[in-house]
């Protein structure tokens, strides 16, 4: 059984002293859930400050939003992946679209980056996805593809099993045009039948792959109910806490 995973990416939002309101509110209003893993990925200056209070309470994962892959050494402004799991973190994102297009991350980092990740017993979310053209050109399986080889080229085989894949359309992210379910599903399972290929069948299938662009409390459910959709990455919806925490409980959205 795959845990549904729901993450909060707050990309570069929320000061500290936003951070520790968010969560203290959000800790006040959720009863602990067991029906998914949720995990906060703030900015990194808020990681400290949250790691102390989540450790306190059940019920929340702690999650960076990238890391370099080096341990430590001459990389100016970049964070080691052995700080993040000092600090307690558990979910690293690796290839989000936006330090793809916006800092030119190549697949080759991202595949040093998901390899170091998991070297420090962190899990890492890695993001895949087409643009719109590559849509409407049929070419976002190849792209999918592509992207998903690339990325776990470095991993070894018995590790596959803590990643989590999030399907992430460029084209949804941030634009309020969520992949309808059946969109998601054709991509999640493409996703699975590779994976099946390149590990096994019980591997593959421990596997969460998650969807990521424009998911909010309207679509929420009508994504979750679809049984290859395992949970959600979630941006701009995640950044207001009775938003979030509807999305937490998304079974019971009507
Ligand atoms: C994201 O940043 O990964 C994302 C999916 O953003 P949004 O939910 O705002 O589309």
């Amino acid at each position: 059984m795959r845990k549904p995973l729901i993450i909060a990416n707050w990309k570069m939002n929320h000061s500290i002293e936003d951070s520790l309101k968010f969560i203290t509110v959000l800790q006040n209003k959720l009863t602990f859930k067991s029906h998914a893993e949720v995990v906060i990925c703030p900015p990194y200056t808020a990681l400290y400050s949250l790691s102390v209070l989540i450790q306190e309470k059940e019920g929340l994962i702690l999650g960076a939003q990238n890391c370099y892959y080096g341990e430590s050494g001459a990389f100016t402004g970049e964070i080691s992946p052995v700080f993040l799991a000092e600090l307690g973190v558990s979910y690293v994102i690796v290839g989000h679209s936006e330090r793809r297009n916006l800092f030119g991350e190549t697949d080759e980092l991202i595949s040093q980056k998901v390899q170091s990740v998991l070297a420090c017993n962190m899990k890492p979310i890695i993001c895949i996805g087409e643009t719109i053209n590559e849509r409407n050109d049929g070419k976002t399986l190849g792209v999918i593809e592509n992207q998903l080889k690339q990325a776990i080229s470095l991993v070894d085989k018995k590790d596959l099993g803590k990643i989590v894949i999030a399907y992430e359309p460029i084209w949804a992210i941030g634009t309020k045009q969520n992949a309808t379910p059946g969109q998601a599903c054709e991509a999640h399972q493409h996703i699975r039948g590779l994976l099946v290929k390149i590990a096994n069948q019980n591997l593959a299938h421990e596997i969460r792959i998650i969807y990521g662009g424009s998911v909010q409390p309207t679509n929420i459910n009508e994504l979750m109910r679809e049984k290859d959709i395992d949970g959600a990455l979630i941006g701009g919806a995640s950044l207001e806490v009775d938003s979030f925490l509807q999305m937490i409980n998304y079974h019971e959205i009507k």
